[in-house]
């Protein structure tokens, strides 16, 4: 992901009159965001809503068009207009898996019909008997049986819908899956039996993950690599051990501070203090300075940028300075 920006034009198309250009009100959900996953491993993007993690996950597997900069799949530039046989053979390759897997079934189709759909787009030559033998394997492999293919979606539990999500996200035999929040709708229990069916399933076949969560919790146990957003810029990218262990952003650290404590240690935890401001009018400088307790004025006027250091970036100018 490359210098990857999108601004979305939010004037209330309400008001019902053309609006000339500087009358336009535009949010920059994305901006100069740059990132790169290695293959069969996880990167995931954390941050609270309204940080542009679903804008990302979206313009990856290509359900949005970038204002700015691009993503290479492979050595392949995923440019604007990619059409025909081409976009089809590099789109088999990608996946998405949404929050919430009721919104993202159809519910007057049997669930066989739901995880035949990829394969009658991608694998054209495949007959009635094969893709029925190949949807009963894919339920199989997500823990259901192949009976259930004969039932709606509404006939499933919460869980067992998301992994009728994964079996179809699967169908096409992808090698990339970008996943919004899968287990955020979840019991929490659930949560870590889709999350183990995806780590095993990850192992099996190779896959890459984008992980997207809000809860750092969850991306702990799946991540290689962490990108913490904050208002549609990266915060902190790094390994996802390191960023753990040494946070170096003021998000960060309050993020972690947040997170409660399983160990038992008895250390008391911090809120996240404050609300992310509205994306339609972002502070001036950092975009985190009204909520930073180390912000100076120059975190009021300049933008920070990423500053590599050891296994990790972070966009901070108390970080870059050496004052925290
Ligand atoms: Fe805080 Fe300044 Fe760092 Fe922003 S740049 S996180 S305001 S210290
Ligand atoms: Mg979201």
């Amino acid at each position: 992901v490359r210098h990857l920006s999108r601004r979305f034009d939010v004037s209330a198309p309400w008001l019902n009159r053309k609006l000339e250009g500087t009358d336009k009100i535009y949010v920059n959900a994305v901006k100069d965001v740059s990132f790169s996953v290695k293959k069969g491993e996880t990167f995931a993007l954390v941050g609270e809503s309204g940080s542009g993690k679903s804008t990302i996950a979206r313009l990856i597997v290509g359900l949005l068009e970038p204002t700015e900069g691009e993503i290479v799949f492979d050595g392949t530039s995923l440019a604007r207009g990619l059409r025909g046989a081409q976009a089809r053979r590099l789109r088999r390759r990608f996946q998405m898996i949404f929050q919430d897997p009721l919104a993202s079934l159809n519910p007057r189709w049997r669930v066989t019909d739901i995880i035949a759909e990829p394969l009658r787009v991608f694998e054209q030559g495949m007959n009635d008997r094969a893709r029925r033998m190949r949807v009963g394997e894919l339920l199989t492999l997500v823990g259901l049986s192949p009976e259930d293919g004969l039932k709606f979606p509404h006939q499933f539990s919460g869980g067992q819908r998301q992994r009728i999500a994964i079996a179809r996200a699967l169908a096409a035999r992808p090698e990339f899956i970008v996943c919004d929040e899968p287990t955020s709708a979840l019991d929490v229990s659930v949560q870590a039996q889709i999350l183990n069916l995806m780590k095993d399933l990850q192992d099996e076949f190779g896959l890459t993950y984008v992980f997207i969560s809000h809860n750092l919790q969850v991306v702990r146990h799946m991540a290689n690599e962490i990108g913490v957003l904050y208002l549609g810029r990266l915060a902190e990218v790094g390994e996802a051990e390191a960023l753990f262990a040494h946070p170096q952003h003021p998000y960060t650290r309050m993020l972690l501070d947040a997170v409660p404590d399983i160990e038992m240690t008895g250390r008391r935890r911090k809120k996240v203090e404050g609300e992310i401001p509205s994306p339609i009018n972002p502070p001036p400088g950092c975009p985190f300075h009204p909520r930073c307790p180390f912000a100076n004025d120059r975190c009021r006027t300049e933008v920070p940028g990423l500053t590599q250091r050891g296994a990790q970036a972070a966009a901070c100018h108390a970080v870059e300075e050496g004052r925290i």
